[in-house]
């Protein structure tokens, strides 16, 4: 490799605030179009935006999550452009004072990298444009404004990252704490949680950035991935060819999987910033500051930490059942109940995912409750049910919603252990083979293995083999 990648991302997160971010009008996601809108989203003349307190302790809850510097004053500007999605002619953010700056996320890709946070600001949402989605509609656009004016941070990262793979670790790694956080829902989908790539490339070993490209409209992380993957290559071949990147906003179209130029990128003193009249700066008390970083709840990477030194379990366990608060919580309770985290695991993990998946269930609505899962993994363990019995209790249990042992009793599924019973099974086996008696007595060790066999074939696969193994030894060799 003759070029070495850089990449920053700008994300966009949606507060879960109820009301918008200067007035009263609700957030809610989905409604008619323009039923929440009032004066002062719309932008009529002579209204006054109020700031929402919670938007303001939200971004300060995700600036203490990623190690931000809080200031105490920041102040909201006019960012000045027309879209017909924004019917102010400008947008509120902040810009040369904003809420938070300076911190950091550790990523673990290839054994941990930190990732440096430039600052995160607070801003409002435009609206959004519809343009034909009826067929009746093929020839007009439509405006819905309810999305206009709702909260959002944009966080935005140090040039730090050096591959796809960076870059979508550290956006995955934010959606997490967002989600933890609870102050945006994290949905790549509907838009509430949104990133622009920006890349460039340079000759390995150069001091100097190269020209970057931001990418935008990229709504899921494989999505991230593939854009970026393909204007990385992009640019190697421009440049190996003797042209230049411009810089530029390019649009990832997932269908065809390629970037393509939108508009020359503008320049920050193209949008006459300036400090918004109708708002004081935002002053923010470290008594306010410190009572929010008290009430962070654990995060996704402490999470995972003390998973596996308190369980002892692999870290990629730890991290599979940290992806998100209501898993973790349903394998705590599954452990606190068997005192097995290991096992546990590889049933929360293993099967609960996999049959979640199957039928895109959250854990929220698992039919399974911890408590059964639980009485599964000592079934096992007392020798009840053998391990490949276990897995088809487990289906059973999680179509019907029973536990266990009503399961088990219903199938007539329960493992044989009790002695008398076998015994008499394998004296019905031996007797009913005399030339391999014989031929095991003679020497043919390997015979064993037929005798375990045909007493497994007996109970149709429910003697617990543990016990077969032992009272075959005592009758076929006395010992
Ligand atoms: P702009 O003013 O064009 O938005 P910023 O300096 O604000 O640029 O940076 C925006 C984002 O782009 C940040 O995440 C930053 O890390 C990233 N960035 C800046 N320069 C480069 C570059 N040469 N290559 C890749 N990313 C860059
Ligand atoms: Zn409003
Ligand atoms: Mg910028």
């Amino acid at each position: 490799m003759k070029y070495e990648v850089v990449i920053g991302l700008e994300v966009h997160a949606q507060l879960l605030t109820e009301s918008k971010l200067f007035c009263g009008c609700s957030t809610k996601f989905g409604s008619e179009p323009n039923t929440q809108v009032c004066q002062v989203c719309l932008g009529m003349p002579g209204v006054l935006p109020v700031l929402n307190k919670k938007a303001v302790e939200f971004a300060i809850k995700m600036a203490l999550a990623v190690n931000c510097r809080v200031n105490n004053k920041s102040v909201f500007a006019r960012k000045n452009y027309f879209y017909p999605d924004l019917p102010k002619g400008y947008q509120i953010s902040q810009y040369n004072e904003p809420l938070a700056e300076l911190g950091y996320l550790d990523i673990d890709t290839n054994g941990g990298k930190r990732i440096g946070i430039t600052r995160i600001h607070m801003e409002e949402d435009a609206g959004k444009l519809l343009h034909g989605e009826r067929p009746e509609d093929v020839n007009y656009s439509f405006v819905d404004l309810n999305r206009t004016g709702v909260p959002l941070i944009e966080i935005v990262s140090e040039p730090d990252m050096r591959s796809s793979d960076e870059a979508q670790a550290y956006l995955k790694a934010l959606r997490d704490i967002v989600v933890y956080l609870e102050i945006c829902s994290g949905n790549m989908e509907e838009g509430s949680f949104r990133c622009d790539a920006n890349v460039s490339i340079r000759p390995v070993g150069a001091e100097k950035l190269g020209t970057k490209a931001e990418l935008k409209n990229m709504n899921s992380f494989k999505y991230v991935k593939e854009a970026i993957e393909y204007e990385i290559e992009r640019q190697i071949d421009l440049v190996e060819s003797g042209g230049k990147v411009l810089q530029e906003t390019r649009l990832f179209d997932a269908s065809k999987g390629v970037t393509a130029s939108m508009r020359s990128k503008e320049e920050a003193h193209d949008y006459r910033y300036f400090p918004e009249p109708d708002l004081l700066p935002l002053l923010v008390e470290d008594a306010l500051v410190e009572k929010l970083r008290g009430e962070l709840p654990e995060l996704p990477q402490q999470k995972r930490d003390r998973f596996i030194k308190e369980y002892g379990i692999p870290p990629y366990d730890a991290g599979v059942l940290t992806s998100s608060k209501e898993l973790a919580h349903y394998y705590e309770a599954v452990v606190r109940a068997t005192n097995e985290p290991k096992v546990s695991s590889n049933w929360v993990m293993g099967e609960l995912l996999r049959l979640l998946k199957e039928d895109s269930r959250d854990v929220k609505d698992c039919p399974v409750k911890p408590d059964s899962i639980a009485s599964l993994i000592q079934m096992v363990k007392g020798g009840e049910i053998s391990g490949k019995m276990a897995k088809e209790v487990f289906e059973e249990m999680y179509k019907t919603g029973k536990g266990p042992k009503e399961v088990v009793q219903s199938k007539g599924m329960a493992q044989i252990s009790n002695e008398d019973e076998l015994s008499k099974i394998i004296d019905n086996v031996i007797s009913g083979n005399p030339e391999n008696l014989a031929r095991y007595k003679a020497g043919r060790v390997q015979l064993f293995g037929f005798f375990v066999g045909e007493t497994m074939k007996a109970t149709k696969g429910q003697a617990n083999p543990q016990v077969i193994n032992k009272l075959l030894k005592e009758k076929l060799d006395g010992k």
